[in-house]
């Protein structure tokens, strides 16, 4: 899978992700991030719980020319370490992997890289599309997620 550059996530696809793993619960959510220009902006979903989610991957892997950063996923658990079955799971996805926990807000996440170490990953204001979630979202927040 072709490495991509990546500058941040767009503030409207985190919101998707963490609204999309709010309303997942009591299952996990789990996708694919992809990128266009240099920044992540758009989810590829992933049928399925933490149980399937291997399987799920294997599926999409099977696809042709797909080309992803990385990875987004829920803990409903509200413990956002990866497991093991996750850092394996991030060797395959790409240097940037989401987990996302309650209370699904902008401070409920943290991504790794394909090793499963921390990693800064800044959130940009772009508009490029909406998703329809901006509504219930503070956006006072600038600074970048550490
Ligand atoms: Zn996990």
């Amino acid at each position: 899978m072709k490495k991509k550059k990546v500058r941040g996530i767009a503030r409207d696809t985190l919101h998707f992700i963490l609204e999309a793993s709010r309303s997942s619960e009591p299952n996990e959510f789990a996708g694919l991030l992809s990128v266009e220009e240099d920044i992540i902006s758009d989810v590829i979903i992933l049928p399925g719980t933490e149980s399937s989610r291997m399987s799920a991957l294997v599926r999409l892997y099977m696809l042709p020319n797909m080309s992803v950063a990385g990875s987004a996923h829920s803990h409903p658990s509200g413990l956002l370490r990866p497991s093991e079955p996750d850092i394996l799971f991030f060797s395959r996805t790409g240097d940037y992997n989401i987990i996302v926990g309650p209370p699904y807000d902008e401070s409920a996440w943290i991504c790794y890289d394909g090793a499963g170490k921390r990693r800064d990953l800044p959130v940009l204001d772009v508009d490029f599309k909406d998703d329809g979630f901006d509504d219930e979202f503070d956006e006072d927040m600038d600074e970048p997620f550490r």
